[in-house]
């Protein structure tokens, strides 16, 4: 049995007495901080260590969360609270704000590329939201961000707990282009879980399909190849760099596995890629999990 399918039985509640064991260095694990640390199954320990010991380049940093009850297990992140740009991270909660005051439907477009403002230069031609998503456009997003607001971004930020963008923000920082948007990673990690659990409401469905089929063939595609056993749910960013040694910018991912019901949500950063190149480091991260 793969590392992640021990690791989903621990988290459904099989329980076994082990002893704590030390992070190394610069590797916060939240695990001996935890309440029932004592009750942590050596499943979750060894999940945890490998991401611990195999995982340490600087230019990596990340997030694991059990997915389901929201428990941060392990971080490698300097500042999980400080508020950062996450780029196109935060195009499902742009789509959820669209689609509030669009009763839930989302357009159709066409992008021709570059000259419809995409970083796809050839274009991805006629997308729908699942595409978009999975692609990552962002002609089609510019279409979805150009007549919002802070004011409808804002309850939306509320409820998925993400920090509320400035009153003057509109448009395209509000689908995570530059940085006038900033989200602390820990807060972003949650939003996706609470995007997972609220799968059944109006305009959710079309987003999680996206990011299924980003792992499958979009800019996730990097985690999807990676894997054994399991489909992800994924979700790729590249924004402005915020590290002390700037590059031209980041790449962030966002990975539930399984897609179905997910049991645990990696957030990563790599340093100076961008976020399609990022899936391929998350997805050997997933990897290793699964095995
Ligand atoms: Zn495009």
């Amino acid at each position: 049995m793969g590392a992640l399918r021990r690791l989903a039985a621990f988290l459904a509640g099989v329980f076994l007495l082990v002893p704590q064991v030390c992070a190394p260095a610069q590797t916060q694990s939240v695990l001996p901080r935890e309440p029932a640390a004592q009750t942590k199954s050596l499943f979750a320990q060894s999940a945890v260590q490998v991401l611990e010991r195999e995982f340490t380049s600087s230019e990596i940093s990340f997030l694991l969360l059990d997915a389901r009850s929201g428990v941060l297990l392990s971080s490698r992140w300097e500042e999980p609270e400080k508020p950062i740009p996450f780029g196109s991270l935060v195009k499902p909660f742009t789509a959820l704000a669209y689609a509030e005051s669009h009763a839930f439907q989302y357009p159709v477009h066409l992008c021709r590329g570059e000259a419809s403002g995409c970083w796809q230069i050839r274009g991805h031609g006629k997308l729908d939201i699942v595409s978009a998503i999975a692609h990552s456009c962002n002609s089609y997003f510019r279409v979805l961000a150009a007549a919002l607001g802070a004011g409808a971004m804002q309850p939306v930020a509320r409820r998925f707990g993400l920090e509320e963008p400035d009153a003057e923000i509109s448009g395209a920082p509000l689908m995570g282009l530059g940085e006038g948007w900033r989200i602390a990673p820990l807060h972003m990690a949650r939003a996706y879980l609470e995007l997972v659990r609220r799968r059944e409401q109006p305009g959710v469905r079309e987003l999680l399909a996206g990011m299924g089929l980003s792992a499958r063939q979009g800019t996730g595609a990097g985690v999807g190849r990676a894997l054994l056993h399991s489909d992800a749910l994924v979700k790729t960013g590249t924004a402005p760099c915020t590290h002390a040694h700037p590059a031209s910018g980041d790449g962030f991912v966002i990975v539930l596995v399984p897609a179905a019901q997910p049991e645990l949500l990696l957030l990563v950063c790599v340093h100076g890629v961008p976020g399609a190149t990022a899936a391929v480091t998350a997805g050997r991260m997933v990897h290793r999990l699964e095995e």
